[in-house]
């Protein structure tokens, strides 16, 4: 929807839209911006021109309009202090993480909260109304104006003020009057000073007016009256308005402080460390000049390298300035900026890989050691990690209990960066000498080799990425979500009774309610359908098989082999006892490994995806790297042990906010649940999932978890494949079996290895009697020996190299037309010996070079004696084969 249209509407009836009680009792005037003609609220009836366009725009830095200061953290307890006591609920932050919603990797909104998709609607379920948060919040966009502008973070709290205009709630005039008081009353901020700018917003289908709200240029602030659903003009009101005020944390603190930029108030301690290693004071005249010039021009130029430019002039900023204070600066911002967003990221559970969210989260630890290494910093990142976290414990206390796993996972990453370097600067030189690569070779380099566009960049290989690169690759990533579903007209049917999640009986009788050639629809069903990542039931209807059986919404449709009932029809019913057992105990154990390997791996450890049959199933998890044997036996050791203490297995239904707030997003292991009374399957404390797959009773109902084996499939994500139950137990068995046999085998192969030494000590003694015998004439098979015309070759095991030496020498030396070429291993490599008579017609050195060469080694002589081999034990076949006809012809 055009939002110009939507204003241009909405400011034509300003009354209706935009005049609030406040303006009226406090007499604001409202005015056209002289310069870009958008209208605004003040109080000042001298002001001529908007916020964005005013001659006090970021007056603020040096000078700021309050008298009191405070920074990120005491800003926060300003604004909750004030919304508590005008009767709002302080609501935690929720994960940036965004598990509740499949069509967002991380949470860039207040409002996003309370957002839950139901099919292709959006609805809202607040947990307090009115209320307040601190959230945090992701956005990757305006990654490299971080550090640079002085304003822009890659994550930020945004402070969400969230009212419905029923049951305890207020609307427009309510909302801004806080608004003014909060800035005016709590903060000191002059009434003067504020100016309210009308906008419009809209998303996903819906629309309204919005009062943004500025001091001196600062845009603190934007409260929106989601009202309307619908195309303007034929746009009808919401059952359910929203009030989404978001106001950014950070920028609260700057007003108050007036720093140069906002991350001097934001990050607290983060910095001191920082200034103290480039030796700088932040708070210099020549600073505030610097990046006020920063933040008026940044409006007006899409270019930040021209704004820079331009600020370095307007600001007299020298060249060695620049070197020695701007750029060091830069790189400090951007290494406390993108320290605190990964922070926490992967304290919510996410990892940085090439896939998803994941790949911002590498980018920007790559941009930090980019940094270091380029300014030559001597960092302690875990000192770093410590400082931000005391500073926010006191808002967000959940980042303490993850601060050991932050820091090992960025350890890690940080090794392996600098250990794929070499690689990439290789390919990357390719790259530069080729030139400018496509969209979809840049794809290719990301996806196969982990070399980020950035990286290019960095190192000149590029000079920009395309714009395209980030769309294509999300839309590849996009498009693997979705999945084939076969309609059937199946609108007129009831909703099957779901009887698996009743009494569960394995025998039953139920009504035909529809017959689709050999799929048929029964009102109530036993049989549980595939979904999940469990795989369905099988058994019999009315005598014929089930082989298949789906979920269509909430009509389950049977798929029979070799007939069918008629409709209305009741039909005798019986699910495959044993097989539901089993893919039951495997389903249970699913959640009891997911939360063994938490507990054994770190808190990053989520479900990606799983796959419960009868006789084995797998389960992925979030983990950076393979898993080592010890790992896998604690892993399958914590899962027995589960076993063992035999808990009960409970399910209950809540409404979903409810089990949100009472167990946390842990509980979307499987993904997003699209309904609002949520199945939680709970295993005591241990671990507590929406889950709607079948169940035993208690642990000790599978008696055996086996893991048999496990692998690394893609970046970040770990396969763990295990059976449990009957099949555990037949897996051991077989294992020892198998064991057995190994060791059967074992001894079998030393006794025929001592039968090859024997036969070996008792060829050479054969050699003079060969040697007479085939001197003699003889020809065709001898002893393994192939002779033709005094011509031989062998492979025999029998034969070693001692036989070999003395035999072709001998046999040489005797007659002029005779050759011998033998192959034969020793130790870990194929050995090839040519002995060649001058009249012989054979050349040695030719046939131990093609031989080695097949062998995958190298070979050498002259034409009358040469060896050589190679290790590639594949080929053997292949070199026996042309030694053979090079030599016999
Ligand atoms: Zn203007
Ligand atoms: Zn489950």
């Amino acid at each position: 929807m055009d939002k110009n249209q939507i204003l241009k509407e909405f400011s034509a009836d300003p009354d209706r839209y935009y005049k609030v009680k406040l303006f009226e009792e406090q007499g604001f005037i409202r005015k056209a911006c002289t310069k870009c003609g958008r209208f605004f609220w003040t109080l000042d009836a001298n002001r001529t021109l908007c916020p964005d366009d005013g001659t006090d725009t970021y007056s603020f830095i040096g000078d700021p309009p309050t008298t009191k200061r405070f920074d990120y953290t005491q800003a926060w307890k300003q604004v909750e202090e004030f919304f508590v006591k005008n009767n709002h609920t302080s609501v935690s932050r929720y994960p940036v993480v965004c598990r509740w919603r499949d069509d967002l990797y991380f949470t860039i909104a207040s409002v996003v909260d309370f957002q839950r998709v139901m099919g292709s609607k959006v609805v809202f379920e607040f947990p307090a109304n009115p209320l307040v948060v601190p959230q945090t919040c992701l956005r990757f966009n305006d990654l490299e104006n971080v550090g640079v502008t002085g304003r822009h973070f890659s994550s930020f709290c945004m402070i969400g003020q969230h009212s419905i205009p029923e049951n305890g709630g207020y609307w427009k005039d309510e909302c801004v009057d806080l608004d003014f008081r909060l800035l005016t009353q709590q903060f000191g901020i002059k009434k003067e000073e504020v100016v309210f700018v009308e906008d419009v917003w809209s998303g996903g289908g819906s629309f309204g007016s919005s009062l943004e709200y500025f001091v001196r240029g600062l845009e603190l602030g934007n409260a929106v009256f989601t009202e309307f659903q619908g195309e303007l003009g034929q746009h009808t009101t919401l059952d359910q308005k929203i009030i989404d005020m978001g106001a950014g944390l950070e920028r609260f603190a700057w007003i108050t402080n007036g720093t140069p930029t906002a991350y001097d108030c934001c990050f607290g301690p983060v910095n001191q460390i920082l200034f103290e290693k480039i030796g700088i004071d932040s708070n210099s005249e020549m600073l505030k000049k610097y990046f006020t010039e920063i933040a008026k021009e940044i409006d007006h130029f899409d270019d930040l390298n021209q704004v820079r430019r331009l600020a370095v002039k307007n600001a007299g900023i020298t060249d060695d300035q620049l070197k020695k204070i701007i750029t060091p600066l830069e790189g400090m911002y951007l290494i406390a900026d993108h320290l605190r967003t990964l922070i926490f990221a992967i304290a919510d559970g996410a990892l940085p890989s090439n896939v998803g969210g994941g790949y911002n989260l590498r980018m920007m630890l790559r941009r930090i050691n980019g940094t270091i290494n380029r300014l030559n910093l001597k960092l302690d990142i875990d000192e770093l990690i410590d400082a931000h976290i005391d500073y926010l414990k006191d808002t967000y206390p959940e980042l303490d209990e993850k601060r050991e796993d932050v820091k090992t996972i960025l350890k890690l990453e940080s090794s392996r960066y600098e250990e794929s370097k070499i690689h990439m600067k290789k390919k990357a030189e390719k790259i530069r000498e080729k030139g400018a690569p496509s969209v979809d070779e840049l794809i290719t380099l990301y996806e196969s080799d982990g070399i980020t566009p950035e990286y290019l960049k960095e190192i000149d290989a590029i000079t920009e990425i395309p714009s395209q690169f980030y769309t294509k690759l999300s839309d590849l990533h996009q498009s693997e979500k979705k999945k084939a579903i076969t309609e059937l007209p199946l609108e007129e049917l009831p909703e099957t009774e779901m009887l698996f999640y009743k009494d569960d009986p394995m025998e039953f009788e139920a009504k035909v309610i529809k017959v689709l050639d050999d799929q048929i629809v029964l009102d109530k069903t036993s049989f549980y359908a595939r979904g999940g990542g469990q795989e369905p039931d099988l058994g019999t209807i009315a005598g014929f098989n089930v082989i298949n059986v789906d979920k269509h919404a909430n009509i389950i449709v049977h798929k029979l082999e070799g007939g069918v009932p008629k409709e209305g029809e009741t039909v005798q019913c019986k699910v495959d006892e044993t097989r539901r057992a089993n893919i039951t105990k495997n389903h249970t154990s699913t959640h009891i490994i997911n939360t063994s390997s938490r507990g054994v791996l770190g808190s990053w450890i989520w479900q990606h995806s799983a796959f419960k049959d009868h006789d084995h199933a797998r389960l992925d998890i979030t983990h950076h790297s393979s898993l080592t044997d010890e790992q896998v036996k604690q892993i399958e050791d914590a899962a027995n042990q589960m076993i063992k203490e035999n808990y009960p297995v409970n399910i209950n239904y809540y409404d979903r906010g409810t089990a949100e707030q009472k167990y946390g997003f842990r509980i979307y292991q499987g993904g997003v649940v699209p309904v609002k009374s949520v199945r939680i399957v709970s295993i005591e404390d241990k671990d507590i999932e929406a889950c709607g797959g079948t169940h035993v009773k208690r642990t000790g109902d599978i008696e055996l978890i086996k893991i048999t084996k496990t692998k690394r499939i893609q970046d970040g994500v770990v396969r763990i494949e295990f059976v449990s139950g009957p099949t555990a137990f037949q897996y051991v068995k077989d294992q020892e079996e198998e064991s057995k046999k190994q060791a059967a085998d074992d001894i079998a192969k030393e006794k025929l290895e001592k039968q090859r030494e024997e036969n070996k000590e008792k060829s050479r003694e054969q050699i003079p009697i060969l040697l007479e015998k085939i001197l003699d004439g003889q020809s065709g098979e001898l002893d393994e020996i192939t002779i033709k015309n005094k011509i031989c070759f062998t492979s025999s095991p029998n034969y070693d190299d001692y036989f070999h030496q003395n035999f072709g020498k001998k046999l040489v030396a005797k007659d002029g037309t005779a050759a011998f070429c033998g192959i034969f291993e020793a130790g870990p490599t194929i050995r090839v010996m040519i002995f060649a008579g001058e009249q012989s017609g054979v050349n040695a050195g030719d046939i131990a070079k093609e031989i080695s060469s097949i062998l995958g080694g190298s070979g050498g002589g002259d034409a009358k004696f040469a060896q050589g081999g190679g290790k590639d034990t594949s080929k053997k076949d292949a070199a026996i084969q042309k030694a053979k006809s090079m030599i016999l012809g």
